[in-house]
């Protein structure tokens, strides 16, 4: 079972809007990451949907049923959070069969399932342990398996790996990705961190100021962004000011021919972003050739980044073919292929660059 849906969820607080008209349907089975800026909402969402908040207004629904009002305790969700608030007082094996003592499971049968669970995380071996004698990555893991000892219908996860240090984390992500795919279960993580998103999750949710900007799988998400938020967020991107003309884009002295076209009335103002890596030095003339300064050369192993100043602003571009070596002062022509372009409308807040 799971149909985990939202309609229309918001939450204030007073005068803040943590959360406004989020709806949401969570793939069965898959893993959904819920990504954005510190203070967008993410985490009252998640918090709503474990049954921690009552939402102000909308409503949440599993496998049809309406479980808006209904109390954490009686979800059958599992969760980890930031901190994993083991019981430093018992060992590892207790921490996990802990919920199923509490909820009545005679007490052999919460140890065969506590053994069963401490094998998927691979720490059988450490059973006995104390709490206070495990690393960083190895709590995590009895968090994780406490969480799936009552056989969850949803998981949530809150930011699970921002106690761990950069390697493990990485460890880690794909360790829970493999387990969560091995079980099937529809889980929800929350986190400020692209990569772990983009590691992770069969689908992202992009979230921003309470709101959702674009919901995808990572590779939507990443080439087809929908605004110039979500184009920011993911990755990187040079970003341009101009005007539509035709279908193209004006800026200054030069038209900037788009593919497909931008659908916008003539004069519309419009923000461009182009990914460093779709960005050319050595490209074909399709019209998109500008001349450029080199003001910065960053070599980073197989790739260089080459900061360019050119006559519609500065840019960056990744480029781990050319092998050319460059130097700053480096007078040479950059292409922007007319489909790498995208065309988002510059909003009235946003100011021309
Ligand atoms: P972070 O990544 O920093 O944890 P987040 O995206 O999870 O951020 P939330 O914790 O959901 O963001 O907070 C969303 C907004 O709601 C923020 O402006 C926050 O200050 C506010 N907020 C959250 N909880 C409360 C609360 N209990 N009372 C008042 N305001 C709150």
């Amino acid at each position: 079972m799971a149909g985990l849906s939202l309609k229309y969820i918001r939450k204030s607080y007073g005068d803040v809007r943590a959360v406004e008209n989020v709806s949401l349907d969570f793939t069965d089975g898959g893993l959904t990451a819920l990504l954005g800026p510190s203070g967008c909402g993410k985490t009252t969402l998640l918090r709503m949907i474990a049954g921690l908040e009552d939402p102000s207004a909308g409503s949440i629904s599993l496998g049809g049923r309406d479980i808006t009002r209904l109390p954490a305790h009686k979800r059958k969700f599992g969760m980890v959070f930031q901190s994993f608030a083991l019981f430093p007082h018992l060992n590892v094996s207790d921490n996990v069969s802990y919920a199923l003592t509490i909820a009545g499971t005679p007490r052999g049968q919460a140890a065969a399932r506590a053994r069963e669970l401490l094998d998927l995380v691979q720490l059988s071996a450490f059973a006995e342990r104390r709490i206070g004698e495990l690393s960083g990555g190895q709590r995590q893991r009895v968090a994780i398996a406490r969480a799936l000892a009552q056989e969850p219908d949803v998981f949530l996860l809150d930011e699970p790996m921002s106690a761990l240090d950069a390697k493990l984390r990485e460890d880690m992500q794909v360790e829970l990705r493999q387990l969560q795919q091995r079980l099937g279960i529809t889980t929800i993580v929350v986190t400020h961190d692209q990569h772990e998103a983009m590691t992770m999750a069969d689908s992202i949710v992009v979230m921003s100021q309470g709101r959702v900007e674009q919901m995808g799988t990572p590779q939507a998400i990443y080439h087809h962004p929908e605004n110039a938020f979500v184009a920011d967020f993911i990755g990187k991107a040079n970003f341009f000011d101009g005007v539509t003309e035709g279908g193209n884009v004006r800026i200054g002295q030069h038209l900037l021919q788009v593919t497909p076209p931008a659908n916008f009335i003539d004069g519309s103002p419009v923000r461009m972003a182009v990914r460093p890596e779709k960005a050319m030095l050595a490209g074909a003339d399709d019209g998109n050739r500008l001349p450029a300064k080199v003001t910065f050369v960053r070599d980073v192993g197989p790739v260089q980044d080459i900061h360019l100043d050119t006559p519609i602003g500065r840019m960056i571009v990744s480029d781990s073919e050319s092998g050319q070596p460059l130097r700053v002062g480096d007078a040479l022509q950059v292409t922007l292929p007319a489909d790498a372009i995208h065309v988002f409308p510059r909003l009235s807040d946003q100011a021309a660059a």
